[in-house]
């Protein structure tokens, strides 16, 4: 992982320092023959219309070679690596019967050969060859860093190639506040707790269409602060590319190297400098021209990949014009996208758990979005970084301006804009009060008040997320969700990159850690695993179903999994579980995995124990049969609620008191007289009603025990149980097992809380 880096870190660099995009393989190839200790490195690119590989750039073989040296899909060991997007490790190259000889490259000398496809979006777009002179295959290190690095690389020279098309396109012909309301809007707190700040529209900084037309009458002093801007926006980035990775150990800062690639292009550059001189336009009305002329190209270019790239040149063209106005002292408030100093709360449409790689989450106070729901990927992470989260307020981007002063009060599922001064005096009781409320927390194992042991431990996604554990009091980790590693980035992260991951949290935990094996599609996409088109994601090819059509990721994933559960006790977890057939299949690899691993003598967990997610109703009505097969289960009961009521999760309809429906309870309670009957097997919750004050005695009630949940919640929760017996929540369920719906058995349970006096945030879904 260390090697990883420090290859990253120098692939960086060298964008940085190169104008030319053409000469930036040239010299990544260059670093990694160094750093991969090979004699040769070279890349070599297809070319769609001429229907061949061509050698683009090499360290080691005949430099007069780039360019000349061709190869068809399917001809010679690098068209088949390409053809078959196989990797290809073997020694005595020549000696392969599909072995094809170029003269003058000085290859003669050369005994290992090693293939790797280059592929990003699912699309296979070159091969990167690595040889050496020594005899012997590849070490597997060796393999997985260099399938690590091949998406970046395939990244890279799909942006390469973009602005090489664009440097050769014809040129086309160019032409071309707010009163501070006071009001409230309603949503769904997905995260409790109450902020205060400044807003910070994400993504809507659209200076680049709002830049009016504009001329300058010093042109020297113009192109200077060009280049003034255009040092501060590449230091900025790799600023950023820093932060990320000191932000969150999983993530990697590829997306940064694409945008630097954009910051010294040479095309986009002179065209921008062209503006100034040519037709005496102002920076940032140059830049914005520029920008609009390359976007309607990008967008207009056939292939999706470089489409979609669209959304980083924006992104690289707008800290570019924050230098400007920065440097011009138009942004008083310090550089908008690096670090804020005060309190903010980010108002946005949509976030992806990339997004939040881009933003300085330092002194970020509050989330509020347009959409996402209580289950949704943003909830989750909010959850992890502890700020409050308000989803589903409809026309918050419409009605919200940047600065506006924003209250956000989640217990009472509202946000305040440019509230008045009486409301504001009322909220900073309330901040000090939630300030001193969140550090009580109950000291020693969660008990009902007949002395009764109830298990409390936490739902984790980041590395980061396992300090919170003994800060709340949690009893390890019940569900640790492995896919925000894969999701945080553009490639799929090798067997080693997600030992250390797992590695860290395994170590890290205060106690068992459930590891759920990685749950993708559906909501959760990978970009570069093909999922076909489906028009119904979320009965499609997600968990379980997904990792069973890529049997590949799932080895590789097992392994990892096994080798970091040397490090502590794990329970395994399989997601998206619906027929029994696909238990046999996890416990077959399980079996080929710890074989292998066996074999090649890497230490390994032997004494983990299986479990399966109750998500999907065939589980739960075939449990019975089930059980026989596995240890534990975990009853997700996001999914399970989306299944059983037909209502998609994270949709604004949700209403957050589903859980709490006679109908849902009623299957939770049938599950605890399943295990009641088999104490030998385990049971737990882990969805969001885990966390929720409401539910959780009617579960008690249920004969359930085991719970997991977000850290922050675990006090409250605590709290909650210590105020009941267990013969009161079985009188509890009993009693709403025979109610009619849902917001009946919360108005029951909203009464019994605050009769106990535990009002305020158990509201909180
Ligand atoms: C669930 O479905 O309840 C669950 C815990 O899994 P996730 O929210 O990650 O889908
Ligand atoms: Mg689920």
């Amino acid at each position: 992982m260390g090697k990883l880096l420090t290859v990253l870190r120098n692939i960086s660099e060298v964008i940085a320092g190169v104008e030319d995009s053409g000469e930036v393989l040239a010299k990544i190839v260059k670093i990694l023959a160094v750093n991969l200790d090979v004699d040769v490195c070279s890349v070599y690119e297809y070319d769609k219309d001429r229907n061949h590989l061509v050698l683009t750039a090499t360290s080691g073989l005949n430099p007069e070679s780039v360019g000349k040296v061709m190869m068809q899909p399917g001809k010679g060991l690098t068209g088949i690596c390409f053809q078959n997007k196989e990797i290809i490790n073997i020694e005595n190259p020549s000696k392969h019967p599909d072995y094809i000889f170029f003269g003058n490259t000085g290859e003669e000398k050369l005994y290992s050969y090693m293939g790797i496809p280059l592929a990003t979006g699912g699309r296979v777009i070159g091969v990167l060859t690595l040889q050496r002179q020594k005899q012997g295959m590849f070490s597997q290190s060796i393999v997985d860093m260099a399938k690590s690095l091949s998406p970046q690389m395939a990244n890279l020279m799909l942006n390469a190639g973009m602005l090489r098309f664009l440097a050769s396109s014809a040129e086309p012909k160019h032409r071309e506040s707010s009163h501070k309301s006071s009001f409230t809007l309603k949503g769904l707190a997905v995260n409790p707790g109450v902020a205060r700040g400044e807003a910070f529209k994400f993504k809507i900084r659209d200076w680049l269409s709002e830049t009016e037309h504009g001329t300058h009458n010093d042109q020297k002093k113009e192109l200077e602060l060009f280049d003034k801007a255009l040092t501060q926006a590449r230091e900025n980035t790799i600023k950023m590319e820093a932060r990320a990775l000191s932000m969150i150990s999983e993530a990697d800062a590829s997306i940064f190297n694409a945008h630097l690639l954009f910051l010294e292009d040479k095309t986009i550059l002179d065209e921008i400098k062209r503006e100034i001189s040519a037709e005496n336009h102002s920076l940032e009305f140059s830049i914005s021209i520029v920008f609009k002329r390359f976007e309607k190209k990008f967008l207009q270019l056939g292939d999706k990949v470089f489409r979609e790239r669209v959304i980083d040149f924006k992104d690289v063209m707008l800290r570019l014009l924050e230098s400007v106005k920065m440097l011009r002292n138009q942004l008083v408030d310090s550089n908008l996208i690096e670090t804020k100093s005060k309190e903010w709360i980010l108002v946005a449409h949509e976030l992806m758990p990339s997004d939040l790689l881009r933003l300085p989450i330092d002194n970020l106070a509050g989330i509020v979005c347009e959409k996402g729901g209580v289950t949704s990927h943003v909830a989750i992470l909010a959850k992890a970084f502890e700020i409050p989260a308000l989803l589903g307020v409809s026309g918050v981007m419409s009605k919200v301006h940047n600065y506006d002063q924003i209250i956000l009060d989640c217990h009472a599922e509202r946000v305040y804009i440019n509230p008045p001064e009486n409301i504001k005096a009322q909220f900073d009781d309330l901040l000090k009060a939630s300030e001193a409320a969140e550090t009580k927390i109950v000291e020693g194992p969660a008990m009902t008040a007949d002395g009764t042991r109830i298990a409390l431990r936490a739902n984790i996604s980041l590395i980061c997320e396992t300090s919170l554990l003994q800060k709340y009091g949690a009893e390890g980790i019940g569900l640790y969700r492995t896919e925000f590693l894969f999701m945080i980035r553009d490639y799929l992260p090798g067997e080693d990159i997600q030992y250390d991951v797992f590695s860290k949290v395994v170590s890290e935990s205060n106690g068992e850690v459930t590891l759920r094996v990685l749950d993708v599609g559906g909501d959760k996409p990978l970009n570069y695993v093909n999922i076909p088109h489906e028009e119904n994601p979320a009965l499609g090819l997600r968990g379980i179903r997904l990792l069973m059509a890529h049997p590949d990721i799932l080895r590789s994933h097992l392994r990892a999994v096994l080798r970091a559960g040397r490090l502590g006790r794990i329970k395994i977890l399989f997601p998206m579980i619906s027929k029994l057939e696909e238990v046999h299949f996890i416990r077959a690899m399980l079996k080929e995995v710890e074989e292998s691993l066996k074999q090649e003598q890497i230490e390994y967990a032997t004494d983990y124990r299986v479990g399966i997610m109750v998500e999907v109703p065939s589980v739960f009505i075939g449990l019975n049969k089930f059980i026989e097969h596995v240890d534990f289960v975990s009853v997700g009961t996001n999914d399970l609620q989306q299944y059983i009521f037909a209502l998609e999760r994270g949709s604004s309809t949700e209403s957050g008191y589903d859980c709490l429906s006679p109908v849902f309870l009623q299957i939770m309670a049938d599950i605890g007289a399943i295990f009641r009957a088999r104490p030998e097997k385990g049971v737990s919750v882990c969805g969001e009603m885990a966390g929720n004050p409401m539910a959780v005695p009617l579960l008690i009630g249920a004969g359930i025990k085991d719970f997991s949940m977000p850290a922050k919640v675990i006090p409250l929760v605590k709290k909650t149980i210590s105020a009941f017996s267990e013969k009161e929540c079985v009188d509890l369920l009993q009693r709403a097992l025979k109610m009619d719906s849902a917001d009946e058995v919360a108005a029951m349970q909203k009464s019994i809380l605050a009769d106990k006096g535990l009002t305020g945030p158990v509201d909180a879904k």
